[in-house]
């Protein structure tokens, strides 16, 4: 389609920014609204530090907006989990193969500057302080509200994308019109950010091309680099207790006295990391965890969403963000190819939200892993043989992690291939304590009898430009 027709987005958080800018880029005139003020007036990201893990399907969708250098700057690159064991002891797990295989510690904030700043350098218009508040999708009006004196904005659209985030406006717009077939699972287990700050000289306190976690089974905690050399760390646990308080729950863990307590008994080694825990695990609102599932992203060609707005996930994949950006590449390229938009946002729906469903299940799946599964001796077996397959068939045998997270194949091959692989690891583990034990020609006749070669990302960009430690 030639880029002819104004495309309005509503929400210029990690999406709405990144679409503004490939679609203004690729000619189109777009304009962006946002509910929050513009963050790009204080100067600086300011407020805490929250960060994103960033991996192959973002940067790529970062390197094709041209900002993927901007953002690795700001980087801090994390090659394998630490996994903090309740005895104290340490252990580096490495994600990929080498440091052409790691993931980047990204601001939250800091990111979304950088994304404002391109959008706005493409040709994007940007709205600030204009919240969504209805739609009337025959007419063509859309109602957005400055909540800083209630002042109403009517803008006249032809259509509305709508990156604005889990708890989408225009999704709820659209669900008065269509049934969008919406449900909401909330996982039962919240979150509370916490933080690590640098030493008194200035250095980070632990590792920082890591990612930590501290698995306790049923609960965890993890840490994340920032570039100011501090970590976040989310505290994930139950919202409700288990009998006797074990497995503890948020319900039970509510002040600053019963963080230290929890800390203390389980978290012993972090404990002094967290100088502020007390304060800061009152002052920061636990956040609430859940999977939205749609049947429909779109009405016709009038409006369309992407992002947390369609299909919002659990963060145990690190992948949100990375689908998110996905998307925007998808809806982008559907544009450029379609004729209409019903047409385009129909084959995008078609394209992303079987994908969308198999990274959903995926990060459902693997907060089991990490809480519980990292430091069990079968998983580790399991990891050894995972790591001989994939030298051994490196076109065949490709991790489940290293295919969401290094590779940029649909996540619904990823997921199929996956529960393959997962078959041929227990069968051959069972019952085995090391990889000695294991008839590796019999595995390797396995995999070539199940697994067919990968096709390869041709233009992947992992390893560009060199990390920074
Ligand atoms: C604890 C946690 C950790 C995570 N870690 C990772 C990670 O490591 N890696 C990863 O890839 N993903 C991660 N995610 C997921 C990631 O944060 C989201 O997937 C991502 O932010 C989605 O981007 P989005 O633009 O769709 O939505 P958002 O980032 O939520 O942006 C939505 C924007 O719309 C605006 N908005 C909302 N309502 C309106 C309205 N009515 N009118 C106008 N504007 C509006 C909002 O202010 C916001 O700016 C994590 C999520 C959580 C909760």
């Amino acid at each position: 389609m030639s880029p002819s027709r104004q495309i309005d987005i509503v929400g210029a958080g990690l999406a709405g920014a990144l679409l503004a800018t490939l679609l203004a880029r690729a000619g189109w005139p777009v304009r962006v609204y946002e509910r929050r003020g513009d963050p790009r007036a204080h100067g600086d990201a300011g407020g805490r530090s929250i960060n994103l893990s960033l991996a192959e399907r973002g940067l790529y969708a970062l390197h094709v907006a041209g900002v993927a250098e901007a953002v690795l700057a700001q980087a801090v690159m994390m090659r394998g989990r630490m996994v903090h064991s309740k005895d104290g002891s340490q252990q580096l797990q490495r994600y990929g193969r080498d440091d052409s295989e790691v993931i980047w510690s990204v601001s939250r904030a800091e990111l979304n500057l950088v994304l404002l700043r391109a959008a706005e350098a493409a040709g994007a218009k940007l709205h600030f302080d204009r919240r969504l508040q209805s739609v009337d999708f025959d007419a063509g009006r859309a109602q957005f509200v400055d909540d800083r004196d209630g002042s109403l904005h009517p803008v006249q659209f032809d259509l509305l994308v709508g990156a604005d985030g889990a708890g989408s406006a225009l999704r709820a717009a659209m669900s008065k019109r269509i049934d969008l077939g919406e449900r909401i699972e909330p996982l039962g287990h919240g979150y509370k950010e916490l933080e690590i700050p640098p030493t008194a000289d200035g250095d980070f306190r632990i590792e920082p091309n890591a990612l930590h976690i501290w698995p306790r089974g049923d609960y965890m905690c993890i840490a994340l680099p920032n570039d100011e050399r501090t970590f976040t760390v989310t505290l994930f646990l139950p919202n409700q207790a288990g009998a006797d308080g074990d497995p503890p729950g948020f319900d039970q863990v509510r002040t600053g006295d019963d963080a230290q307590a929890l800390f203390a008994r389980d978290f012993a080694d972090a404990l002094p990391l967290v100088p502020q825990l007390r304060q800061d695990f009152e002052r920061n609102p636990v956040g609430a965890l859940s999977t939205l599932y749609l049947d429909r992203w779109h009405l016709g060609g009038r409006a369309v969403l992407l992002g947390d707005a369609a299909h919002a996930m659990v963060p145990f994949h690190g992948q949100g963000m990375n689908c998110a950006f996905e998307d925007c590449i998808a809806l982008a390229g559907h544009l450029e190819r379609c004729d209409d938009f019903g047409a385009a946002f129909a084959a995008f729906e078609a394209e992303r939200l079987p994908n969308a469903r198999a990274i959903q299940a995926m990060a459902l799946e693997n907060y089991l892993e990490m809480r519980a599964r990292v430091d069990d001796s079968d998983f580790l077996l399991q990891r050894a043989l995972e790591a001989a397959l994939a030298q051994r068939h490196p076109q065949r045998f490709v991790p489940r992690y290293a295919m969401v997270t290094f590779r940029r194949i649909p996540y619904a091959i990823a997921r199929k291939r996956g529960v393959l692989q997962r078959e041929l690891l227990a069968a051959f583990t069972r019952g085995k304590s090391s990889l000695e034990e294991i008839d590796l020609q019999a595995v390797d006749a396995a995999v070539l009898e199940r697994l067919p070669v990968l096709a390869h990302d041709a233009d992947k960009v992992h390893g560009f430009p060199p990390p920074r430690e």
